[in-house]
């Protein structure tokens, strides 16, 4: 058996970047995974590239009766919540409709999957929710990262209180803080500064290890932490920034 055998897993955001990444890393555990995104182009090349038991759909994480009728569905026993924006800026650069958007998709959409998957999760008395933070929330700041990171904040803080109110009842949740990672949205934000180069070498330098991290490493430990290898492990914010945080 591998490291997922018997278990279902639901990925938000899948379609490309870390989110691609840990459903294929999943599936090839072994895992039943539903890959879901809004964008239904990469999907279906995930599709194409997957080994393993991989379906895929489109789900909106902003749109509550989706989610509610697609994740009750699907019933995961792993939950993955990938989905995220990366608002470039400090707090005089915010305005009131930006904070609302970074809010609704990188918080509420967490709100609205987990309390889709959290029956069937509490029936079984099984299940492991992994929510996407960033080093860059309440462990450190970043700049220009004041809505984004505040953003990031929020979604420790439900984490915690999610493994507190479920930690006698099987289920477990934790979220993962990467440093700068390898993404497709990632070469968008350095193209967006004007000056890619320039703006990769201060991503690479503030990593203490002079490079930034691959999607790859950061599946590895979204696989742990929905395998029962990490039984013992809940309501803790996971670094895996390449010393950044150090
Ligand atoms: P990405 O930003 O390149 O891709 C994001 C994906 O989200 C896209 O496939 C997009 O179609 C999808 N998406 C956008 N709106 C959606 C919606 N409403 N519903 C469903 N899907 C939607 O991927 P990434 O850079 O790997 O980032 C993934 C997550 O990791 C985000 O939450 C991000 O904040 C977090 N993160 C990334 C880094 C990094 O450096 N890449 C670092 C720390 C945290």
């Amino acid at each position: 058996t591998q490291r997922l055998t018997g278990k279902t897993a639901l990925v938000t955001a899948a379609g490309q970047g870390i989110g691609r990444a840990t459903a294929l890393a999943m599936a090839a555990e072994g895992a039943k995974v539903l890959a879901t995104d809004i964008n239904v182009e990469t999907l279906a090349a995930l599709r194409a590239d997957a080994a393993g038991d991989l379906e895929v759909t489109r789900l909106d994480v902003r749109d509550d009766a989706q989610v509610a009728e697609i994740v009750g569905e699907a019933n995961p026993d792993i939950l993955f919540n990938c989905a995220g924006f990366v608002h470039h800026g400090t707090i005089l650069d915010a305005t009131d409709e930006e904070w609302d958007f970074a809010f609704d998709l990188n918080v509420r959409s967490m709100f609205r999957t987990m309390r889709a998957a959290l029956p069937g999760m509490l029936a079984r008395g099984n299940g492991s929710i992994i929510n996407m933070s960033s080093a860059a929330s309440s462990i450190i700041g970043a700049p220009n990262r004041f809505v984004y990171g505040a953003t990031k904040a929020a979604v420790i803080g439900m984490t915690k209180a999610v493994a507190k109110d479920y930690i006698t009842q099987g289920v477990r949740c934790n979220a993962i803080c990467p440093g700068t990672v390898e993404s497709p949205s990632l070469h968008d934000r350095l193209r967006a500064t004007g000056d890619y180069e320039a703006a990769m070498k201060a991503f690479v330098a503030r990593q203490p290890m002079g490079r930034i991290g691959k999607a790859e490493e950061i599946a590895a430990l979204a696989v742990y932490l929905g395998s029962d290898e990490s039984a013992f492990t809940t309501g803790q914010a996971h670094i895996i920034d390449g010393g950044w945080a150090g």
